[in-house]
């Protein structure tokens, strides 16, 4: 099989990179190792006729090729409902505002943030979050740290250092920005689903896109790239890689990468999150309070927004994140669901636990993406800070949302990624042609 342009993955950086290059006349073919187009972004169908996403699904504010995109595919988005904060609880308590607990985790907060905004201290790139948290005074506020660098992260605490926290701080803008939901990162949902842009975008008119082939080894040489894969070999002018470097390590080079490649992937690891969608006929807790978004700091923790599509039914998203969210893969359906949705009864009431619907996805067993939101950088090194490089080598060009300039690990950082590798493409090529040089890949 041939191409002018092989993309490595159907996430939303590939989808994107191959339309933009359909766009200007170049051919591209999409390889796929799952058996669905989509990456970390996977949306479903409630028994109640609902669309909701088990992957990515917030529009953050200034996410302006995000909301332009959707309304081009033919979505609509909706606003989170306030508040800005949520309840932390912790069995049947609702810890107040002015609790030690809390006051103390807003003190620590701040600190960060003041120091994030500076350039973190190198002393804190081999210092992890889970050994400084062990100063911070207080069982509860440590917990709630805890569970909020977590979600927020989806980091080990003792794989994840307090230079690579604030600097992904410092990237996205500050904390309030990556927590908050109105006016924050999680500012918007799309009523049919994050996840059927990514279906549109595949099925589009001449897209080619080949699920269940997996990239095993990708070959250069001075015309361009072989790419093995199960079911046969593709020859492309060009390629572009979109796996998150991580995972991208599984894809053999021939000649091998050049070092600081190798060490970008050695040096990164994926976040494991467990995401699950509650799916109930209306929202019953807007009849009783002002709103349900929770940080749970019971065992495990979770974050718990209100999801709900304008005219329901009602949604809770509940996420766990690191060593926890790794802990339910133990159990079973039932015993989950009982675990996530228990520590909300004293606080939404009993008919919490009986939803009509109940949607999961534990991201970090997913094999084709190996967890979310995003790849980390393991301690010590550097290597997996935003914006990770994409400088090409040879004939390999890379996107994924990891390698975005503005808002890498978002949705919005994938489209970007996409359309820049896609126009680096299209440059290179036409360089190549002005100069003489073939891009057929034949
Ligand atoms: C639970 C969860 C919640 C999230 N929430 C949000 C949110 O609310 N808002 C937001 O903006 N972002 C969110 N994100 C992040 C967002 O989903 C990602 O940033 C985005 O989808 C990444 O797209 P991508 O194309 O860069 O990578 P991916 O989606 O990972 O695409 C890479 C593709 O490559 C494929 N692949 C892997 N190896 C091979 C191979 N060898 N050969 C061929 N194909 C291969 C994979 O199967 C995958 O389809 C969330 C992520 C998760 C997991």
């Amino acid at each position: 099989m041939t191409a002018t342009v092989a993309v490595v993955g159907a996430g939303m950086s590939g989808l994107v990179a191959a339309r933009e290059l359909r766009r200007r006349g170049i051919d591209a073919l999409v390889l796929e190792s799952a058996d669905r187009p989509g990456g970390r972004m996977m949306a479903e169908t409630s028994v109640l006729g609902s669309r909701l996403d088990l992957g990515g699904q917030w529009v953050g504010r200034g996410h302006r090729r995000f909301e332009a995109l959707a309304a081009e595919l033919g979505t609509e988005l909706f606003p989170m409902r306030p508040p800005v904060r949520p309840d932390f609880v912790e069995g049947a308590r609702r810890i107040p505002t002015a609790s030690p607990a809390v006051l103390t985790a807003g003190a620590v907060l701040l600190a960060w943030e003041v120091r994030a905004r500076r350039a973190a201290p190198r002393a804190w790139a081999s210092r992890t979050v889970d050994a400084w948290l062990r100063n911070v005074p207080g069982r509860r506020a440590r917990r709630l740290l805890e569970v909020l660098v977590s979600v927020t992260s989806t980091a080990d605490l003792d794989r994840y250092s307090m230079h690579a926290f604030a600097e992904a701080i410092r990237y996205q803008g500050g904390l309030a920005t990556m927590m908050a939901t109105s006016g924050g990162a999680q500012d918007k949902l799309v009523v049919e689903g994050a996840g059927t842009l990514t279906e549109r975008l595949a099925a589009e008119p001449g897209a080619r896109v080949l699920i269940g082939h997996r990239v095993t080894r990708i070959r250069r040489d001075g015309g361009g790239v072989t790419l093995d894969t199960a079911s046969g070999t593709v020859r492309a002018a060009r390629a572009i890689v979109t796996v998150p470097p991580p995972v991208a390590a599984g894809i053999v080079h021939d000649p091998p990468l050049p070092a600081s490649r190798t060490a970008l992937e050695r040096n990164t690891y994926m976040g494991s999150v467990y995401k699950a969608i509650a799916v109930y006929e209306r929202p019953f807790w807007r009849e009783l309070r002002e709103h349900a978004e929770f940080m749970v700091l019971d065992r495990p923790g979770s974050a718990v927004f209100d999801t709900t599509p304008p005219g329901g039914p009602g949604h809770l998203c509940v996420l766990a994140a690191g060593p926890e969210a790794r802990e339910l893969d133990r159990s079973d359906t039932a015993a989950r669901r009982r675990a996530l949705l228990g520590p909300l009864v004293p606080h939404l009431g009993p008919e919490v636990l009986a939803p009509a619907g109940w949607h999961e996805k534990a991201w970090h067993l997913d094999e084709h993406v190996g967890g979310g939101y995003a790849a980390l950088a393991s301690p010590g090194t550097t290597d997996g800070y935003f914006p990770m490089p994409s400088r090409p080598v040879g004939a390999l060009h890379w996107a994924g949302t990891e390698t975005a300039r503005e808002h890498a690990g978002y949705i919005e950082g994938a489209i970007e990624s996409g359309e820049r590798a896609a126009r680096e493409v299209a440059e290179s090529l036409s360089r190549a042609t002005a100069a003489g040089a073939a891009t057929d890949p034949a």
